[in-house]
């Protein structure tokens, strides 16, 4: 409604009205445009159509739209590819914020830079922290300046409390929408059912005794709790901060004492450690595992990249010939 102002009015006065007319109707006509573009629905839908939703990682707006659909118009600040840990918004960032219905995080320090970016956008919308004091979870120590590890969403079990959480915010964001939410999270909820099963079965083809990793940043503790592994050792303490000299001997130490046979990194992060101690070991590095931020297509869902980490494991950990 901002072209009414007073300011306009006095302009349009000194304009013919045919003119006046096309200027009036220029911005409902844009409003139309934008609207129609953001979800595919039709601006006469629903009001709630198009429901606008900022997330911090690209893992989060998978989550959220696989719940919304086509009511929900969603973007991650976070890129694909770059690591939410250490992530810079931009100012552009803030414009998203200020522009939002619904905002979602994780939280637990895992993305706490967007505090600072939601104060100068001026936005007042509700902010979802998805990994924070849920019920039924057991929380994992970080073991580093974070407390406590903030990757929940790796247990997949632990990935249908974020739905559900998704589901009561965008129900809360968009009343009339809220059936088409519950029914949203219930079919995606057991497709990760599914999703969750099919991680406990590939997992056990490998034989306990090689279930062992080392992966390249804390990131996988609720996951091996949850499928039974053991986690050697990590590269790095915390995001963005790499080992000593005595660290990473300590390291190389524990990894030939486990005997883990591959050591894991994500594709966000620069191989050259990775390579380094896998050098020094004798274990099989692979390094393009997806756990803080989605890939390019395929790799653009959360299920896809829970799959695709699973099927890296297992070829790298499983015995050459064995099924
Ligand atoms: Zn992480």
């Amino acid at each position: 409604m901002r072209w009414r102002g007073p300011a306009d009015g006095r302009r349009h006065r000194r304009l013919a009205p045919a003119v006046v007319l096309a200027l009036a109707l220029l911005p409902l006509a844009a409003l139309l445009g934008a609207c129609s573009g953001a979800g595919g629905g039709s601006p006469s839908a629903a009001p709630g159509a198009g429901v606008s939703v900022v997330t911090t990682s690209s893992v989060f707006a998978d989550l959220v739209r696989q719940v919304g659909g086509s009511r929900v118009d969603v973007v991650s600040l976070v890129p694909r590819g770059v690591d939410p840990h250490t992530f810079e918004p931009k100012p552009s960032d803030a414009a998203r914020l200020a522009g939002a219905r619904l905002i979602v995080m994780n939280g637990l320090g895992l993305d706490d830079w967007l505090a600072k970016t939601i104060e100068s956008s001026g936005s007042t919308a509700p902010v979802v922290r998805l990994g924070e004091n849920v019920p039924g979870v057991d929380y994992i120590a970080g073991g580093g300046a974070v407390e406590p590890n903030p990757h929940l969403w790796l247990d997949v079990s632990y990935a249908m409390k974020y739905v559900d959480r998704i589901a009561d915010a965008l129900a809360a964001a968009d009343p009339a929408g809220a059936t088409a939410y519950r029914d949203g999270a219930a079919a995606y909820r057991s497709r990760l059912g599914d999703l969750d099963r099919w991680v406990r079965d590939e997992i056990a083809t490998i034989p306990p005794a090689d279930r062992k990793l080392v992966m390249y940043h804390d990131a996988f503790p609720y996951f091996t709790r949850a499928y039974g592994l053991t986690a050697v050792g990590t590269i790095v303490n915390a995001a963005g901060q790499e080992p000593s000299a005595g660290e990473l001997a300590a390291l190389i130490d524990a990894v030939k004492a486990s005997g883990a046979k591959a050591v894991f990194s994500e594709a966000q992060f620069p191989p050259n450690l990775v390579q380094r101690l896998a050098d020094e070991t004798g274990a099989r590095v692979v390094s393009d595992l997806y756990d803080d931020a989605l890939g390019d297509p395929p790799l653009d869902t959360y299920e896809a990249i829970i799959r695709h980490d699973v099927e890296q494991l297992v070829t790298a950990l499983r015995p050459a010939g064995s099924s």
